[in-house]
């Protein structure tokens, strides 16, 4: 079940990075359902066709490359780049869920070390350590209207949390050389995929990111053939 709802989110993690299992605490807020999962994958299919149309009619002499889903609202929001399009060989097609467009800096992760650190993290530590970041980051790309639902379902569950106990400097500075370069898909990566971190809220802000996702994607577009 977990597995399912994760494969249809934008947001991807493997099993190596995460081996620990998620806390199952808390009971639902209102989940979302796999059938609203469904409804989101064929809406995001619907949009690449219609993007993919639009082109045709402006007549782009130089085609850009396709858009698949896992390009959308690229390069601040897009999902990881698809390894396999790099090499020639991504047999997705129109429906990869990776991004197939250039990302100019490899993938920022955590290195060792910061991801011990980070994984020791309770919940209330890993929302106040990534909250400023992601604000800061929706500032920087003009998003911030699109990130503000995420912003305020992390600053309720904090509300909500007992009194924090706050991040030692040395720990904090550690973790701040990573995620100071990271983009927004990135940090939302790490929130959702912490082990401490609530299965349900995780898939309510996935869900939540995935519609921010399809917003700024249209608008970029809409952008780029305005000129
Ligand atoms: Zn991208
Ligand atoms: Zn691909």
């Amino acid at each position: 079940m977990e597995q399912h709802m994760y494969h249809n989110t934008f947001i991807h993690f493997s099993a190596e990075e995460h081996p620990l299992p998620r806390s199952k605490s808390a009971p639902s807020l209102s989940m979302p359902s796999c059938g609203e999962e469904l409804v989101k994958l064929k809406a995001e299919t619907h949009l690449s066709n219609f993007l993919e149309r639009v082109a045709q009619n402006f007549r782009w002499t130089a085609r850009p490359p396709p858009r698949v889903p896992g390009s959308f609202a690229h390069p601040e929001a897009c999902s990881r780049p698809c390894v396999h399009y790099r090499f020639g060989n991504c047999t997705k097609g129109s429906s990869c869920e990776f991004c197939h467009l250039e990302h100019p800096r490899p993938k920022m992760k955590l290195d060792k070390m910061q991801r011990q650190c980070y994984d020791k993290l309770n919940e209330p530590q890993v929302l106040s350590l990534l909250l400023p970041y992601l604000k800061h980051r929706a500032d920087q790309q003009a998003i911030g209207a699109d990130i503000a639902p995420i912003i305020e379902l992390i600053e309720g569950r904090l509300q909500e949390a007992s009194p924090l106990q706050q991040l030692g400097w040395r720990k904090a500075e550690l973790l701040d050389r990573s995620l100071r370069r990271m983009n927004t898909s990135r940090l939302m990566e790490l929130l959702v995929g912490h082990p401490k971190v609530d299965t349900n809220l995780a898939d309510q802000l996935s869900l939540v990111f995935g519609r921010a996702r399809s917003v700024i994607q249209m608008r970029s577009s809409v952008q780029e053939l305005l000129g």
